[in-house]
Formats: structure tokens, C-alpha cells, sequence
């Protein structure tokens, strides 16, 4: 591409993107069979089964190539359970990063236990390996780590970490279904996994969640929490089905422990088959697209991928994807100014930032769940792991460094050279907001 040197859109100049998107940005892509699956679950009136969830968590697990798949309500549930079965309780903590869904680290607080959040790693928008070792404490029990924006952790700094201190890693693996990390696929790379596959997500199934491990004790514990349906009791709508082999999990069959209820609805199941089917394809082709689109803003100023650096590494369906800003190379222009005026070109996507900090937000500081009367992060006896501002930089400075940029499902050339076109035009032409 050519460098521009037109007048940009928000000063009155000619808009570089004027093509009608079509169907570009729909998402997810249902057909009949989707439809036809769906359908059937509901003529049979089989929602509140198992039967068609046992056999997309054998196919997603076989994909991911782990022993053992559950399916949630949705993905909030898969994490909260994730998090439990790996022996967070009353009094423990858990390291996340601070740039991520609150779904990643919110759950901890209704096992009583605290987050202490991690900085992420400017380049890969993760959380950053060398900010965890020194946050480990003695009651410690998990590193949540968020596969951003689908792009995967650096897991061989990380494991090594979590198995020298004892402690478990749940990958958080909701932005990146499908996504390789030297070779392996993110969801089977720690300890166990928790996912949402929402109607938002790059794997998009209506509201469910999923949970992946390879260990037996995790996947038993899972069920114990909250698929009563599964511990050996019948059930109006289940034949009896026992999969609990622990005997200290064995004695609470029919009762889920602590009271929840996880199973997902077979609507969702049902699409989430058909789903998969076309998934590996699909993904495909938006990378396809996404690679096309950053090969045309190679050399722009200020804007670069967030992209692995890694061999066989990949973003899987580049759920959320961003790009990251220097303002440096760009006049010291904000991101947040560059971003409005890339939205002017006609690029509603482009916005400064992605998730917000979370380790600022008040419900991690001050949320008083069990009525104790104090904090439920002190509640339990624990240390005082709460940040104030400027603790986290790269975090807080989320907002400065990244950007969004259009999640193509479709590698069509003409479109997405007006999409490239509107970054490298407000890229090349800062000087005219400065
Ligand atoms: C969407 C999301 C979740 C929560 O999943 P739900 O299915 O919405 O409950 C958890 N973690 C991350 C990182 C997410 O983006």
C-alpha cells in the first residue's frame, strides 16, 4: 500500500472506508444445521439432558487432545468450579492478571479467598511471567492465567513457577478456543481450564462454558460442585450416571457441594456440536483475513500486532483481537485521539484500551460477600493483597498501549484493504492532530 497523504475524515476529509461490510463482521455463522440441531433438542424436550452435552465435551476434548470435558451454564460457572476443585477456600489467594474479564478472578471471592493481581506483558497483552514468582505466599492455591485476546500465555515461564511452589494453574482460555501455543492448544496447557463459548465469543454457542483437564481428581471434584446429575443419583431427566470414583466425593452423591447447579442447557450443546464441526475452518479463514489485514499496515508507524513470537503459535479465531499503539512513533499523538479518528474513516471498532483494570475496582477491595462485617479479601485471616493505583503500570496504562481493530470472519481482499487504509491514513497523517 501506498503512503496517503489525503486529509483525514475527522478534519473533513474523504472517508477511507465507504464499502458496505455485508456480512463481514456476523458472527457467529448459523446455518440450517445449527437450526435443524436446536430444533430437534426442543421437539424432544430435551434441555435438561446430558446426552448431546456428553457428546460435544468428548469432541471438544478429543480436538483439544485432554481426557476430560464438562460442559457449564456458562462460563463464569466453569472458572468458579475450576477454582474450587483445585482447592481454593476461606483464607487462600489466587494471582490473575489485572487486564482481563472479571470472570477471570471474581469467583475467588465467593470461595472467600483474595486476588492478587499480576501486571501483563505489554507484547502479548498477557499476564507477565516475571510478575508472579514474588506475589506467591503461603496460601496461595492457583495462577489464573487469561489467554488475551487469544493470544496464548508463555507457558513454559509459567508452569515452571506453579510446580516449584506447588500451586495450579487454570488457564482461562475464553478468548482463545483454538489458539496454539508451540504446537499445543491453549485449554490443555495447565492444570485445568475453565471457557465461555457466549454468544460473543470466538467459539459461540448461546450461553455455555467448558471445562478441560487431564486429571481425574479435578474433573470428579468439578462434577461434586456442580453436576449433581453426574455423582450416581437419578434424576428425573438423567439416567443414573456415576462418575464420582473418590470416596471422600463419593458420600455427597445427588447433592451438589456448596449448592450450585452447573449443567448447560442442550439448545446450546446442540449448536455447540454443530459448531465445532466448522470451527477449525472458520478460524481458518479469519486468520487468513487478520494476516491480510496487519500485511497491510506493515510498516505504518505506531501500530504493530499483538502476535506470538513463538514457532506453531497462532491467535486461534482472534476473539477481541487489538493491536498495539506507540505514540512515540506518532508525534506523541494519544491512542484514544488516534483511535477517534480512525473511527471517523468508518471504523466504529477502533477503541482505545481493552478490558479495565481490575485490580482498581472496588468490589476487590471493599465487597463485604459473607456479611463478616470487613472486606471478604481480610475476612479469612488473609494478608492484605489489595493494590492502589499506579501498583500495576502496564495495566493502567491499557488504555495508551492498545487498540481494537476489526474482527474480520471473511478473507475478502477489497474490504479489508479500506479497514487497513484508515489505520495507515490517520497513522501516516498524525501530524495533522498534533
Ligand atoms: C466471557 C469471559 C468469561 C465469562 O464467561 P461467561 O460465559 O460470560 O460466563 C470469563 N473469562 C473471560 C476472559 C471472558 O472473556
Amino acid at each position: 500500500m501506498t503512503a496517503t497523504s489525503a486529509k483525514l475524515a475527522i478534519n473533513g476529509g474523504e472517508k477511507s472506508v465507504t464499502a458496505d461490510p455485508g456480512d463481514m463482521f456476523t458472527w457467529p455463522i448459523v446455518t440450517n444445521e445449527d437450526e435443524g440441531a436446536v430444533l430437534d433438542v426442543l421437539r424432544r424436550g430435551a434441555m435438561s439432558g446430558t446426552e448431546i452435552s456428553k457428546q460435544f465435551e468428548r469432541e471438544y476434548a478429543d480436538w483439544l487432545g485432554a481426557k476430560y470435558a464438562l460442559a457449564y451454564c456458562n462460563g463464569t460457572a466453569s472458572l468458579h468450579a475450576a477454582m474450587w476443585a483445585c482447592g481454593v477456600g476461606a483464607g487462600d489467594e489466587i494471582i490473575c492478571p489485572s487486564i482481563t474479564y472479571w470472570a477471570s478472578a471474581a469467583a475467588a471471592q465467593s470461595l472467600g479467598a483474595a486476588v492478587n493481581f499480576a501486571d501483563i506483558d505489554p507484547g502479548s497483552l498477557c499476564i507477565d511471567p516475571a510478575d508472579i514468582e514474588h506475589r506467591i505466599g503461603s496460601r496461595t492455591k492457583a495462577i489464573v492465567v487469561v489467554h488475551y485476546a487469544g493470544h496464548p500465555c508463555d507457558m513454559d515461564a509459567i508452569m515452571p513457577i506453579a510446580r516449584k511452589h506447588k500451586i495450579k494453574v487454570i488457564e482461562d482460555a475464553s478468548h482463545a478456543h483454538g489458539s496454539l501455543y508451540k504446537g499445543k492448544m491453549c485449554g490443555n496447557l495447565g492444570d485445568i481450564a475453565g471457557m465461555s463459548m457466549m454468544s460473543g465469543k470466538s467459539f459461540a454457542a448461546g450461553e455455555l462454558g467448558l471445562m478441560t483437564t487431564n486429571d481425574r481428581e479435578l474433573y470428579e471434584r468439578c462434577i461434586a460442585f456442580g453436576h449433581y446429575e453426574r455423582t450416581g443419583a437419578a434424576s428425573n431427566y438423567n439416567a443414573p450416571d456415576a462418575q464420582i470414583t473418590l470416596p471422600y466425593l463419593q458420600k455427597f452423591s445427588g447433592v451438589p457441594i456448596g449448592g450450585y447447579k452447573h449443567r448447560a442447557n442442550q439448545l446450546c450443546t446442540a449448536m455447540a456440536r454443530v459448531q465445532l464441526k466448522h470451527y477449525p475452518a472458520r478460524i481458518a479463514e479469519i486468520d487468513k483475513a487478520m494476516k491480510r489485514f496487519w500485511s497491510l499496515l506493515e510498516g505504518a508507524p505506531g501500530l504493530r500486532p499483538q502476535y506470538p513470537k513463538w514457532e506453531n503459535s497462532s491467535m486461534g479465531g482472534w476473539y477481541a483481537c487489538r493491536g498495539l499503539y506507540d505514540a512515540k512513533q506518532l508525534g506523541g499523538l494519544p491512542c484514544v485521539r488516534f483511535c477517534e479518528a480512525v473511527c471517523a474513516e468508518g471504523v466504529p471498532m477502533c477503541n482505545a484500551g481493552a478490558n479495565k483494570p481490575l485490580h482498581l475496582h472496588p468490589v476487590f477491595h471493599e465487597a463485604d460477600l459473607f456479611n463478616q462485617g470487613q472486606p471478604t479479601c481480610l475476612a479469612f485471616g488473609q494478608r492484605d493483597v489489595r493494590q492502589k493505583a499506579g501498583s500495576l503500570p502496564v495495566s493502567e496504562r491499557i488504555a495508551q498501549i492498545a487498540f481494537g481493530i476489526p474482527w474480520f470472519k471473511h478473507d475478502r481482499a477489497d474490504i479489508i484493504a479500506q479497514y487497513a487504509q484508515a489505520y495507515r491514513k490517520v497513522a501516516e497523517n498524525a501530524g495533522e492532530l498534533l
